[in-house]
């Protein structure tokens, strides 16, 4: 048998995979702490530990089930810190004659690997990570030829494809979609669920952190991580969903609280997106959870849920590998500001913002909504350049790998890629978050007021933002609306507006 060396790339904590089925003497696994992966992006503190903790107990299990593996750290003498150096170190120290990989779910790495491949004399191959419902190019293939990428449409044939939730080939419930019943402020009265009985100490990797002088952003108390680091665990945090929080996943998934940072959110991003849970076998037990016991889990609850993997994350997947790497450069609005120092402090009057970066800085998590309805709502508004917003969003996420963190925040919240991903932009003056949350009640200022000393930003910067884009939306049949109603406003009134958020917006900068 030929010698060959595999790479495992940190996102590739897959035990499932055909690759581990049988034990080959010939063959040895690599898996890299590496600095041009803890540097392309200033990262929270929390997601490199949890990815160097995941990455050693991924090498540790494999060993154990008798894989010849290396694990290499980020501060051994024999790590250069790059791919390709390390690589063609391992293949010559061990006379590899074969290299192979798992095809990576980001542009930049594939790009990287196929170069590798091409300067390589020994032979090499890639494989499929055996992870996605759907492929690489499937989205492609279903929009070929049409302008318009709806994901209620990519969603429908999914679930036809899996048959999750349907009858024959009619949707469950004889609705595709349960949005309407799933958009309920939060009431006090709901009992939160319990805490989550996921709490790693990892002082050591903390410490190998620092001593290895890796930038990072965000908080963290190493002895109580919350974040699950193997498989066992991500099984614990998906079971600990489905017995507390499915029950009201999908009433409350847009709301937001000033007392809870997680309310009924899963929490499995990080788990699904290093592989450690595959995507099916999730939707398979929220719909055997369903099945069970429809009385306390409704239909709109797992149908809501089930929407967000099985639609958006492959959807997202999708638009990425079809639209990459111009994607990385879209500027629909061509915004050019700075993201405010307070995105990296949470000091803001603003509550909602202020107890949103808080939260994510704590926590490196933001559910969807504060993700979208508050932090990119403002960046929106307020005119920031994407590519500031896509680096603090991909830096401060425990989440954040770039296929999943670019569709949403340049495409789904910036409304950078012009429509790709989002008929129309995401934006709300304080009405939504109002709505929504109990932010407002906390605030300095008037949720209610535009032009009074503690008027709401939000409001101002609202029409600033329709008012400054009318050349590039007042077609958006979806849109009309918002400029009859600006245009009957008062000359005064609207200069006014236009005023308050300019002087806002400049401020700023200081
Ligand atoms: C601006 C912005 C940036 C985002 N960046 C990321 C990111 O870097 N990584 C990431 O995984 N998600 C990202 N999301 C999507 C979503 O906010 C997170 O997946 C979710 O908050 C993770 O928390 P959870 O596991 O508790 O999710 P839940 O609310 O419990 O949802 C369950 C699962 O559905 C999937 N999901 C939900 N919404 C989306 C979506 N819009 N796109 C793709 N998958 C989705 C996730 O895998 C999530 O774990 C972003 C959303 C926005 C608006
Ligand atoms: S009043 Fe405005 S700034 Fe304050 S919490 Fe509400 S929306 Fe946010």
């Amino acid at each position: 048998m030929m010698k060959k060396l595999r790479l495992i790339l940190g996102d590739q904590l897959n035990e499932q995979h055909s690759w581990y089925s049988t034990i080959d003497s010939d063959v040895t696994y690599l898996i890299m702490e590496l600095r041009q992966e803890t540097s392309y992006v200033n990262h929270h503190i929390q997601k490199i530990m949890a990815f160097f903790e995941a990455m050693g107990r991924f090498a540790e299990k494999l060993k154990s089930d008798g894989h010849h593996v290396i694990h290499l750290k980020i501060d051994d003498a024999n790590n250069s810190g790059t791919l390709e150096d390390n690589l063609s170190y391992f293949i010559e120290l061990l006379a590899s004659e074969q290299f192979e990989y798992q095809l990576p779910d980001e542009y930049r790495l594939d790009q990287q690997l196929k170069g590798f491949c091409q300067s390589l004399q020994i032979q090499s191959g890639e494989f499929d990570s055996e992870h996605f419902i759907t492929s690489r190019t499937e989205l492609g293939e279903i929009f070929k030829g049409k302008k318009q990428f709806l994901m209620e449409s990519f969603y429908r044939i999914q679930r036809k494809k899996t048959g999750i939730l349907m009858v024959g080939d009619k949707p469950l419930g004889k609705q595709w979609n349960f949005d309407h019943e799933n958009r309920a402020k939060f009431d006090k009265k709901i009992k939160l669920p319990p805490e989550s009985a996921i709490k790693n100490d990892l002082s050591d990797v903390f410490k190998r952190i620092q001593k290895a002088n890796i930038e990072s952003i965000g908080h963290v108390i190493p002895e109580k991580f919350i974040w699950p680091v193997d498989r066992k665990q991500a099984l614990i945090v998906l079971s600990e969903f489905i017995d507390f929080r499915l029950p009201f996943f999908g009433t409350y998934q847009d709301s937001m609280s000033n007392t809870d940072d997680f309310l009924f959110h899963s929490k499995i991003s990080f788990a699904l997106n290093i592989k450690l849970l595959n995507p099916l076998e999730v939707l398979r037990e929220v719909e055997k959870a369903y099945f069970e016991n429809p009385e306390i889990i409704g239909l709109n609850q797992a149908e809501g849920f089930i929407r967000q993997i099985l639609g958006w994350r492959e959807y997202m997947r999708g638009i990425y590998w079809l639209k990459m790497p111009e994607y990385a450069g879209l500027n629909f609005f061509e915004h050019q500001r700075k993201l405010p120092k307070w995105f990296w402090t949470g000091e803001t009057k603003m509550n909602c913002l202020s107890h949103s970066i808080k939260a994510s800085l704590n926590n490196s998590y933001a559910h969807h909504i504060q993700r979208l309805m508050v932090t990119g709502n403002f960046a929106l508004l307020a005119g920031i350049d994407p590519d500031e917003v896509d680096k603090w969003y991909l830096g401060i996420y425990i989440d954040a790998i770039e296929w999943v963190e670019i569709t949403n925040t340049r495409g789904m919240s910036q409304f950078a890629d012009g429509g790709i991903v989002g008929t129309k932009p995401y934006v709300s003056s304080a009405a939504y978050i109002d709505k929504m949350g109990d932010y407002c009640s906390k605030c300095s200022y008037d949720k209610k007021e535009k032009l009074t000393d503690n008027a709401c930003p939000f409001n101002t910067l609202y029409w600033h933002f329709y008012n400054r884009n009318r050349s590039k939306l007042a077609r958006n049949p979806r849109i009309g609306m918002m400029y009859s109603t600006w245009d009957r406003m008062d000359e005064d009134k609207k200069a006014a507006i236009i005023e308050k958020a300019d002087s806002f917006l400049n401020s700023l900068s200081h």
